[in-house]
């Protein structure tokens, strides 16, 4: 069963939505325009239920099938949120906004996912209920944890969820997945150092935080050369480093540096914080100074549930011929806390030949949008099939 017709005389339509969330790029928790839009969308679909601010801006629909007797509940999820960047695309849909674009293509994700939700309305051929969510804040508000803690998988007794990231460098609505870690945990750390700043004639009377924090810049290299096992993925990665004092002749007082660790499992992820703790108050020591170190946890790590991922590349093949193994990606996902409340699985589909996400000459293909929209009805028809 290739992409479905119905979806190929919906293109222009779900095309026209997307071009107009493109134009109106809202980022992190202000997606108001889009999610108002998707509200009245929803509504015109004859969905049976639409809530609106879940995870503040989030919308939620549901959708009965022609029988719910199965009381099979599926959850599909869909981002809504721009970044802060400034588009270079040159389109004539372009961003009417300044410095807010959206250059992950949650335009793409939001529009596909409202094609599907106006396919399953208008067919109802499943048994048991659809829950289409529509979040904010993905790109680093966390706001999929948000409609978690709205208590949005109790509410709707979601059983199972899904979600789908579009992917450039793929053939345009060709399907790749994993099971198990597929996204990393995104964390970042803060770390102050404090010394006692001088004349920069007068080393011997100060205690140098440059030279201190300088040291621990490399040696926080060795977490991942020294300390991890080498067949495990950890990024440490220092990206800010700033002193207290921009003078020639002033051995600053302090030095802030800043960074980000990428891991894909647990261990990893807890031998990144000791270590960086451990590290950075060694070496201030050693230098007799004092490290302020502060590690903040972001976005878990985002693992695919086996059963579902096996079903999730199944209803791929079937729409597209065939779906490939994904590679692990060092991205992080907010996805990752729905699928730590339920079973489910994340795909990627192709969106061709394209700039990169967050690339200010990113756009989505809308040539991906037929195989996309198949893939969320499948899934439905497929995991909640009728009697007949
Ligand atoms: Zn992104
Ligand atoms: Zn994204």
């Amino acid at each position: 069963m290739p992409v479905k017709n119905r979806f190929a005389e919906l293109q222009d339509e779900i095309t026209a939505w997307r071009r107009d969330i493109h134009e109106n790029p809202e980022i992190l928790f202000e997606t108001h325009r889009t999610s108002a839009m998707v509200a009245e969308k929803l509504q015109e679909f004859g969905c049976d239920e639409i809530v609106t601010g879940i995870g503040r801006t989030g919308v939620v629909g549901v959708i009965k099938g022609k029988s719910s007797a199965s009381g099979k509940v599926i959850g599909l999820r869909a981002d809504m949120d721009a970044l802060p960047i400034h588009e270079a695309t040159g389109l004539d849909y372009a961003s009417k906004t300044p410095n807010a674009m959206h250059a992950c293509g949650h335009d793409g994700h939001t529009a596909m996912l409202l094609g599907a939700a106006k396919f399953l309305s208008e067919t109802r051929n499943f048994d048991g209920t659809v829950v289409v969510i529509f979040q904010p804040a993905e790109e680093g508000g966390g706001g999929g944890k948000e409609m978690c803690d709205d208590g949005m998988m109790e509410r709707w007794g979601i059983q199972e969820v899904y979600g789908m990231h579009n992917w450039p460098g793929r053939p345009i609505g060709s399907f790749a997945i994993r099971s198990g870690a597929f996204f990393a945990a995104t964390d970042t750390f803060d770390i102050t150092f404090e010394g006692r700043g001088g004349h920069a004639a007068k080393p011997q009377e100060t205690v140098d935080t440059t030279v201190m924090a300088a040291q621990a810049v490399l040696a926080l290299q060795t977490i991942a050369a020294r300390n991890a096992d080498p067949v495990q993925q950890i990024v440490v990665s220092v990206t800010s480093f700033e002193t207290s004092s921009k003078a020639f002749n002033v051995i600053p007082q302090r030095v802030q540096i800043k960074g980000t660790v990428r891991t894909m499992s647990k261990e990893m992820r807890d031998l990144a914080e000791t270590r960086i703790k451990e590290i950075c108050n060694g070496i201030s020591a050693t230098f007799g100074g004092t490290a302020d170190v502060t590690y903040n946890r972001g976005y878990p790590v985002m693992a695919n549930h086996d059963a579902q991922t096996e079903f999730a590349a199944d209803v791929a093949k079937k729409v597209s011929g065939s779906c490939d193994e994904a590679p692990l990606v060092m991205g992080g996902e907010d996805f990752a806390y729905m699928l730590e409340e339920r079973p489910g699985a994340y795909i990627l589909v192709g969106n061709g030949d394209s700039a990169s996400v967050h690339h200010p000459e990113y756009n989505f293909n809308d040539e991906a949008i037929p195989a996309g929209c198949s893939w969320w009805a499948e899934i439905v028809e497929q995991r909640m099939p009728t009697a007949n």
